[in-house]
């Protein structure tokens, strides 16, 4: 069988099983075989009964001394009993409600069992072993994810079954190449890594596994960078950043100083600029990039500045047509539900050269969104984006220098991998006059109590946000939430002050006007869903409320907190929770430092999560780990620059398959 075959030809498979598979991911042979253990019991170490460890999962070798006996312990509860020995002492064996694993064992027949031995002094038992018949496979087992309607057990047999049908893959990393990293050959690899033959033949198969993901990705990567490198890019003729800094209501900091001088050098060059400004929430990013979208303006150049959201495009919209409010830079606003009319007519102006500045959200890179002359592009809160949507907006100029900005900290070895030649400016100094916010967790029996302290705020003509808790799968839709948590505050408790509802499925004009009418103080409490998570900048916004916290990240709630500590005054952040697990929330009362709580979330909720695909837009990886395979990294980063070096195009027939599989890990994207 061809590895592309649909999974239900496959022996043992079929259209009902093949429904199951699907729910893994699981649609061909090639995934199936791609479809990596998740960890392996070792049945190849036999343990005598004696000195088998307690408690711990291990294998032992034993004869079935008797028939199974049955005891019905109660209503709904039968134990199956019966004991082994190998010669020198003896385990019982029970199983709970299981009468077709128990029945199979036959008395007098030797099995190898897995599972944990509990006892005392001379006795022995174990609980619902694993077990097969000795002329079975022992070796190193693997264990698979599982999903309902197919366990464990039921995979393998698939697996073997593909392994026995299926064709032989070819492997898309050249012998040569394998050989200068001592590598297995993919065919050893995928055997080995489902039925290790050893220990060390499981980690040589991982190693081997690792490599390939690891390299295709840096392959793709280093290709897109050395791409941007041999292009040439408007230079500016001028650095006209100093001049910015007069239309400020503020001193900016040193790290922004620092940050914009160094892209504002950047963009003297030929080559285009490809700079990351990361810095927390509140540390000041709008500001450095309106210095630099002012300096392309200045040398007559056009920008566009790309926001996740539609209320952060147009709040940045507010932002900088205030900075720019007494010069000639002209700008407009491109989202999805700017009017048709209002759109094409946006197109035009940046078609023909007359708008200097666009801001929007995706919209920005349609096919119809053309530019006379494009030099700047700027990508806010980055990680919102996919690798791909920010080489399309890039796309769109002649080589345009390139800033991405973004508050996720991420560790600066991973950064490299994810932006490739990325240069990195960090902003590490809030705004002069912040005080550090104070973060409260409270039950929900004194939230009566924590709203008694918003209209307190509210009194002192100060403003707040009430944040509705995240909807949970068989819930009603966020909308309907937040709808009643509204409408319950404005009847209730807050009645007779003017508050507002924000929700992502507002009309954009709704979401507009309940912003301009939030920042310029007329609402003075706004209920909310996350959509004010990125970029909200309301500084006169003292005091939040977050409600079933518990059910946010705790980055999300470090961003969604950030919008509050934003002025002079101090903030407080009310955390409701009637969760028990108060210390992962007790972290963000502890700290206002964005990449201590990153580090937190990354312990609590693992790496896959964190830097899942949505996280960086980067192809989802099925073995390798970007947190943990550091070493892998580099070793895949210089074979995948050494083979660059040697064949930029990757052309020749011992590359082909290499070359597609590169192309198809970035399919979408502007590879080619
Ligand atoms: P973020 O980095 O989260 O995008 P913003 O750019 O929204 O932060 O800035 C946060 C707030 O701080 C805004 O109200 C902005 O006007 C203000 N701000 C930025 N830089 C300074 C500065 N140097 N001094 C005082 N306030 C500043
Ligand atoms: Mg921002």
């Amino acid at each position: 069988m061809e590895l592309r075959s649909s999974i239900k030809y496959l022996k043992g498979v079929g259209e009902k099983r093949a429904a199951v598979l699907a729910k893994l991911g699981i649609f061909t042979l090639w995934d199936l075989l791609t479809f990596y253990p998740r960890t392996y019991e070792d049945w190849s170490k036999i343990y005598s009964i004696k000195d088998a460890p307690l408690n711990e999962n291990i294998c032992i070798r034993g004869i079935v001394g008797m028939p199974c006996r049955e005891h019905r312990i109660r209503k709904g509860m039968t134990l199956y009993k019966t004991e082994v020995t190998d010669g020198e002492m003896l385990l019982d064996i029970t199983f709970f409600n299981n009468p077709y694993s128990a029945k199979k064992l036959e008395q007098g027949k030797e099995y190898l069992f897995f599972g944990k031995i509990t006892g005392k002094g001379y006795y022995r038992s174990m609980n619902s072993p694993d077990f097969v018949e000795t002329d079975g496979s022992g070796g190193i087992r693997p264990i698979y994810p599982q999903t309902a309607g197919m366990n464990s057990r039921a995979i393998e047999k698939l697996v073997k079954s593909a392994f026995e049908y299926g064709e032989k893959p070819t492997d898309p990393i050249p012998e040569e190449i394998r050989n200068s990293y001592c590598l297995m050959n993919l065919s050893d690899a995928l055997q080995n890594i489902h039925f290790p033959q050893s220990a060390d033949m499981l980690s040589e198969a991982r190693r081997r596994l690792i490599f390939e993901e690891l390299f295709l990705l840096e392959l793709g990567l280093l290709r897109m960078k050395t791409k941007s490198r041999q292009s040439t890019a408007v230079s500016m003729k001028k650095d006209y950043t100093d001049e910015f800094r007069s239309l400020l209501p503020f001193e900016l900091t040193n790290a922004q100083k620092k940050a914009i001088s160094q892209a504002a050098e950047d963009m003297l060059l030929g080559t285009p600029m490809n700079r990351l400004v990361q810095g927390d929430v509140g540390s000041g990013k709008t500001a450095v990039c309106a210095a630099l979208i002012y300096n392309c303006a200045r040398n007559g150049y056009q920008s566009a500045l790309m926001a996740p959201t539609e209320v952060l495009a147009m709040q940045h919209y507010k932002t900088l047509a205030k900075f720019f409010e007494n010069t000639d830079i002209t700008i407009g606003l491109l989202t999805g539900s700017t009017p048709a009319a209002e759109k094409k007519r946006i197109k035009a102006s940046l078609k023909s050269g007359e708008t200097d500045l666009v801001i929007g959200t995706h919209a920005l890179i349609q096919k119809d969104v053309e530019f006379d002359r494009l030099a700047l592009a700027v990508t806010d809160e980055q990680h919102r984006f996919g690798v791909n949507q920010r080489n399309s907006l890039h796309s769109k100029g002649q080589n345009p220098h390139t800033l991405v900005m973004s508050a996720t900290p991420i560790p600066r070895t991973l950064a490299l991998i994810i932006y490739g030649d990325l240069d990195l400016s960090i902003l590490d100094e809030m705004p002069k006059g912040r005080q550090k916010t104070e973060t409260y967790l409270v039950t929900p029996e004194i939230r009566e109590r924590a709203y008694g302290y918003v209209k307190k705020h509210l009194c002192e003509g100060r403003q707040g946000y009430i944040v509705c808790p995240l909807v949970e799968e068989g819930e009603t839709s966020e909308m309907t939430a937040a709808n009643a948590l509204f409408k319950e505050l404005s009847d209730g408790f807050f009645k007779g002050f003017r508050l507002g509802l924000l929700h992502g499925k507002m009309k954009s004009a709704d979401k507009k006007a309940v912003m301009d009418s939030f920042s310029s103080g007329n609402i003075q409490l706004l209920v909310s869903t996350t959509v004010i998570e990125v970029g909200i900048d309301v500084p006169n916004a003292v005091i939040m409320v977050i409600e079933n916290a518990e059910r946010f990240g705790l980055s999300q709630l470090h961003q969604l907190r950030g919008r509050i500590g934003r002025g002079t005054e101090k903030s407080t952040c009310i955390l409701i929770s009637d969760a028990d697990e108060t210390e992962r929330l007790n972290v963000l009362a502890s700290t206002n430092d964005g990449f201590k709580i990153a580090d937190e979330d990354l312990k609590l909720r693992g790496p896959g999560d964190f830097f899942g695909s949505r996280q960086h837009g980067l192809p989802e990886m099925k073995i390798a780990n970007m947190m943990t395979d550091g070493e892998a990294i580099r070793e895949a980063h210089t074979a995948a620059e050494n083979l660059l070096k040697k064949n930029p195009a990757l052309s020749g027939e011992e590359f082909a398959l290499l070359r597609n599989e590169v192309n198809r890990l970035f399919s979408g994207g502007s590879m080619n």
